[in-house]
């Protein structure tokens, strides 16, 4: 594949952004990329495994006539980030971000933005658990898909230059206005990892149930919540209180279709149920016909000890 920056700057190198130098990398689409953390711990890891051509001192650093810079910090820091390396941005720069909320996002940058820099926000609907400048691998985007979030409407050679860059890292790429991006991921990442977090924590204050059983006996319902339970805190409290209004309207009808069903479990409602969980079921085939994940047992788990293949890496999105 062809290079399509001359210089990408990663700034931050957790998970998002080791995944995108691996696959940058992998598939030859910029001629170099330089990362900044803001630990001593982070910068010396990405220095020990090779991550980034260039680990520097200081995020102005590593803007440095840059034309593409991403931000891959927590939700809640991409402001004070953008107010420090602003003025240091490259004429004619793209800034974008990989932030799992959009319109606070938007709202957090613009105002830091120089005149000469395009601001194009984005969203990689790929992830895992884990965090930090050792969790990323360059399979990470494939097959998934990446939402551009344009906020202005003068930035379109600037979005088309970024659809290359995640199309070649095997996304499948889409376009969302930022206040439907958050409705949806409020629906298919934010509630149901709220919901996660929930779970694991009423299966930790049963002290009728033992630590001790709900390990031994986590059964793959459970076992799927505490992974999704055990993303990362920081990166989970920006989201939920940077994309509360969608989060909150969730959780308000998830909170009345559980009564229904509590209901229906009270009075003994088989029907209903019956109905429901029919709905629901075609909704996961929906998702493996839509490639989207595995049609295998226990989400392909039984062939992962052989092949060590990322299916189990992967998250839902997020
Ligand atoms: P991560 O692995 O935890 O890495 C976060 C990076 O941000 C680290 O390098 C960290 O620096 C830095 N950082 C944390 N707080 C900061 C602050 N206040 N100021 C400056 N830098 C800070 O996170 P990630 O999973 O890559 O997530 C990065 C972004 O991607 C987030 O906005 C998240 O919403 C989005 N996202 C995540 C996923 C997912 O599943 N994880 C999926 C899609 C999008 P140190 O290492 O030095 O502490």
């Amino acid at each position: 594949m062809s290079v399509i920056y001359n210089r990408v700057a990663l700034i931050g190198l957790g998970l998002i952004a080791s995944s995108m130098y691996w696959a940058i990398k992998r598939s030859g689409l910029a001629s170099e990329v330089t990362g900044y953390a803001r630990s001593k711990e982070t910068r010396a890891s990405a220095r020990e495994i090779g991550l980034c051509d260039r680990v520097c001192e200081s995020a102005v650093e590593a803007v440095k006539d840059a034309d593409l810079v991403v931000l891959c910090v927590p939700v809640g820091a991409m402001g004070a980030v953008t107010e420090e390396i602003g003025p240091h941005l490259a004429n004619g720069a793209t800034l974008s971000d990989v932030g799992s909320v959009k319109q606070a996002v938007i709202d957090a940058v613009t105002p830091h933005l120089p005149e000469h820099v395009q601001f194009v926000a984005a969203h990689p609907m790929a992830g895992t658990e884990q965090s930090g400048p050792r969790s990323g691998f360059a399979a990470l985007f494939e097959n998934r898909w990446c939402i551009i979030v344009p906020s202005r409407s003068d930035t379109q050679k600037a979005e088309a230059k970024l659809a290359s860059l995640w199309e070649g890292m095997g996304s499948h790429v889409t376009f969302m206005e930022p206040e439907h991006h958050d409705l949806v991921t409020a629906v298919t990442s934010h509630a149901p990892h709220l919901i996660a977090y929930t779970m694991v924590g009423v299966a930790d204050d049963l002290r009728r149930v033992t630590d001790n059983e709900v390990v031994k006996f986590s059964a793959a319902g459970f076992r799927d919540f505490t992974r999704i339970a055990a993303s990362d805190p920081t990166m989970w409290r920006d989201v939920f209180l940077n994309n509360k209004d969608a989060t909150l309207e969730i959780l308000g009808r998830f909170t009345e279709e559980l009564f229904a069903l509590q209901r229906a479990i009270r009075t003994g409602d088989g029907d209903l149920l019956f109905d429901y969980f029919t709905r629901t079921r075609a909704i996961r085939r929906g998702i493996i016909e839509a490639g989207q994940d595995t049609a295998a047992p226990n989400f392909g788990r039984g062939s992962l000890e052989t092949d060590g293949s990322d299916w189990a890496q992967r998250d839902k999105g997020d």
